[in-house]
């Protein structure tokens, strides 16, 4: 069990490729405590569904990750309770598109705060309890987007990109103190967030893969969890693209 007895922190957990990451974790031996925003029933269904694999040490905890104060509170909740936090996924996500011409402010903003602002707030609250222990991984969600996007992403392909490079830019400063962050980008993943474009492109997004398949969230899971072991103590500010070839360009 790679990550018996460590205490992980997961944003966006209750679906999609959150989800799949904290059932990696908790299968792996881990306690974690994952956040969810709105949808009450998805976070209860993964801690129930845990549970009754035998894997107890899971909760689910609401707060809206674009809220600083709450990030805040929730973090020093968590570490008074645990003493320490071993590894933070900063995965929560969301899409508003539009095409920049009529973007609605709202919209831009919400991403970005979602998105990217959240990350700086997670990672801020961390990097100090995670110095003292002078050990800590950070695995932050990006996407294919930020340097390969679609019209009508602005506000989402410049959220990942801060996520970029904010990770690279944290890795220079942690290193020193045994802390070491990445990021995962993943390419189309079967999640709610790409319901819409898959009932109207799957067959076309297929094609585009060299691996002639979408990705499960299993598949982003398991590099997160690569990232966040052992095995990756030495890697550090990087951006493992997960996407079945996508953005190879060779089709
Ligand atoms: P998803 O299925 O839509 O799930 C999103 C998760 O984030 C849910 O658990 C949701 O909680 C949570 N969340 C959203 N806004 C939040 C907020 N303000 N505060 C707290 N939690 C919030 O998304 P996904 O496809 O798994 O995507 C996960 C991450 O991967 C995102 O960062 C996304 O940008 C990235 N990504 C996805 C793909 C893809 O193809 N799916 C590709 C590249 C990158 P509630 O259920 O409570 O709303």
């Amino acid at each position: 069990m790679r990550f018996e007895g460590k205490k992980v922190l997961v944003t966006g957990g209750s679906r999609g490729i959150g989800r799949a990451v904290v059932e990696g974790f908790a299968r792996e031996g881990a306690e974690v405590a994952f956040i969810y925003n709105s949808n009450k029933e998805a976070a209860e269904d993964v801690v129930s569904t845990l549970a009754g694999e035998g894997h107890k040490a899971v909760t689910a905890h609401q707060c809206d990750v674009s809220d600083q104060a709450q990030v805040d509170a929730l973090v020093e909740k968590l570490i008074d309770q645990w003493d320490r936090l071993d590894i933070l996924v900063n995965n929560a996500g969301i899409v508003k598109d539009g095409l920049l011409a009529t973007m609605d402010p709202a919209n831009w903003l919400a991403v970005i705060n979602t998105n990217l602002n959240s990350v700086f707030y997670f990672c801020r609250a961390v990097t100090r309890p995670m110095m003292s222990q002078r050990a800590g991984r950070i695995v932050n969600m990006s996407s294919v987007a930020a340097e390969f996007p679609n019209q009508g992403q602005a506000n989402y392909a410049a959220s990942k990109g801060g996520v970029q490079g904010l990770t690279r830019c944290m890795a220079t400063e942690l290193g020193r103190r045994g802390i070491t962050v990445n990021a995962v980008a993943p390419g189309f993943i079967e999640t709610d967030m790409t319901v819409a474009v898959r009932n109207a492109a799957e067959a076309e997004i297929k094609k585009a893969i060299p691996l002639r398949r979408l990705g499960k969230p299993e598949d982003i899971a398991n590099a997160t969890l690569f990232l966040a072991s052992d095995e990756a103590s030495y890697i550090t500010g990087q951006i493992l693209t997960v996407d079945g070839g996508l953005t190879l360009g060779g089709i």
